[in-house]
């Protein structure tokens, strides 16, 4: 048990009246230490452990909470450490949507990662994922943990909500995970508890309306809408879903979840939602929706207007040797950088990258410098990565922290040449052999700052 600061007087009387009995049972969860959650790529190699989440395939829990940041296979993009309610995305989109078509998905809030990398475990590699952040340094932190997941079906975007104007009917899903004010992170995050308050709860509210607002155009006739937050209160959700609702404009889609689970469906109106306690579900507060746009909408044509510049016949050819020989890749070269994007994908992309500020795109695979190729970091953690055609080093445990750390170490090996180094089964990234000696080529801004303790 921990002490938990005395919770804000007026959120503390709504939940009074709301929870009526249950009151005392979710004031003693929010004392007790948060349930620990990862859910795993199933694209790489991990060893499954810890409890199921019973809704989402790949979720486990974990008895205890390891130093996550000394666990290479973290940074190898084996596994997101997710807290489990919010893996209810996955029940969200498997009873909602087709999911053996080739889809267009918005994940509009997406940073750090958390849906966007779940998203990709769930779409066809035929489908492509435009993950996008408003906030330009978050972005950054979700380009990074989109590579480490190790998919090139994806966009990573930093644009704001009304920006997707301009691709209007575009998307067959859009997930909506909207920034709100975080009274289900109160157990975990006490700093949202103290930036509460009634003000800020209708100041979150009328933010999610003017994003739903904004961004609802680019989503298909027909097409899926995902809401969710992780706050309790009406104004948030409830209220927000009968005002989308208004002029039938959406059907809410219910969802079938065993009562097991502990979630409790809402319904105001039309609307129906999910919602997650911490005193009846083993994770924190959470809440979701889903609903299918009735309206009619015209959709953007997709203008082949050539952007790209591919890569000469002779380099695809070298590239392609890089990669599994099944996978259907394009090869671009944009500055020095080459990158690769999947054949199915690349008028969109293309299409995209005139209508978006896009941070990343497919899988960047090699710099080009004086007629050499130099492995890029991305490449390392791609999925699509053929391990063969590389030399390969294995690493201790003691030596995958000092790679992560970026630390110059020794090995004992005189092979000479780009090498791609590994721990376990899984790759962490690209060493260049020296004979005697090596450069660390892992990403001076993603190494790890932390001792061994
Ligand atoms: N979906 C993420 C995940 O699963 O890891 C978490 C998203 S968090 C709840 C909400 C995100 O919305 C934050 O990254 C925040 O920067 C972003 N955001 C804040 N203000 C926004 C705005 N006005 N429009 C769009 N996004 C905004």
């Amino acid at each position: 048990m921990k002490n938990l600061p005395s919770l804000p007087k007026e959120f503390e009387e709504r939940m009074r009246t709301e929870l009526g009995s249950g009151f005392n049972d979710f004031l003693e969860s929010l004392q007790k230490k948060s349930p620990v959650s990862i859910r795993l790529n199933p694209a790489k190699p991990s060893t499954p452990q810890g409890e199921i989440i019973s809704w989402t395939k790949h979720g486990r829990y974990l008895t205890e909470r390891p130093v996550f940041t000394l666990d290479p296979a973290l940074h190898a993009g084996a596994y997101y450490v997710q807290e489990a309610s919010s893996m209810l995305l996955e029940q969200a989109l498997i009873q909602s949507t087709d999911l053996s078509k080739a889809l267009r998905v918005l994940d509009l809030c997406a940073a750090p990662g958390g849906k966007s990398t779940h998203l990709l475990s769930l779409i066809n590699s035929n489908s492509l994922l435009v993950s996008n952040e408003v906030i330009r340094s978050r972005s950054a932190i979700l380009s990074e943990n989109i590579q480490k997941w190790g998919h090139a079906n994806v966009v990573v975007s930093c644009n704001d909500p009304e920006d997707f104007q301009r691709l209007e009917g575009f998307f067959d899903v859009m997930v909506i995970d909207a920034p709100c004010s975080g009274e289900g992170l109160f157990r975990k995050d006490p700093g949202a508890m103290a930036e509460w308050s009634t003000d800020n709860v209708q100041l979150c509210s009328q933010r999610q309306r003017r994003i739903l607002s904004d961004v609802l155009p680019a989503l298909k006739e027909g097409g899926i809408l995902i809401y969710s937050t992780c706050t309790f209160n009406e104004q948030e959700n409830e209220n927000n879903l009968t005002w989308l609702a208004q002029e039938d404009a959406f059907t809410f889609l219910p969802l079938s979840l065993p009562p097991s689970c502990g979630v409790e469906t809402i319904q105001k109106g039309n609307a129906v939602g999910y919602r997650c306690y911490p005193h009846l579900v083993k994770g924190e507060g959470f809440f979701i929706s889903v609903m299918q746009k009735k309206t009619s909408t015209k959709q953007a044509r997709i203008k082949s207007k050539s952007r790209f510049s591919f890569a000469s016949k002779k380099i695809s050819e070298q590239l392609q040797e890089w990669i599994h020989p099944t996978d259907q890749f394009d090869f671009i070269l944009q500055d020095n950088l080459l990158i690769t994007l999947p054949i199915a994908l690349k008028e969109e992309i293309e299409f995209l990258q005139g209508q978006l500020h896009i941070v990343t795109k497919g899988t960047a695979m090699a710099e080009v410098k004086h007629d050499k190729f130099i492995p890029e970091h991305a490449f390392a953690l791609s999925i699509h990565l053929r391990e063969e055609h590389f030399q390969q080093v294995d690493l201790s445990l003691d030596q995958a922290l000092q790679f992560l750390r970026k630390e110059a170490f020794m090995l004992d090996d005189n092979r000479k040449g780009f090498a791609l180094v590994k721990y376990q089964e899984n790759s962490l990234g690209w060493v260049n052999l020296l004979g005697n000696r090596l450069n660390n080529l892992y990403p001076t801004a993603w190494r790890i700052r932390m001792g061994n303790s």
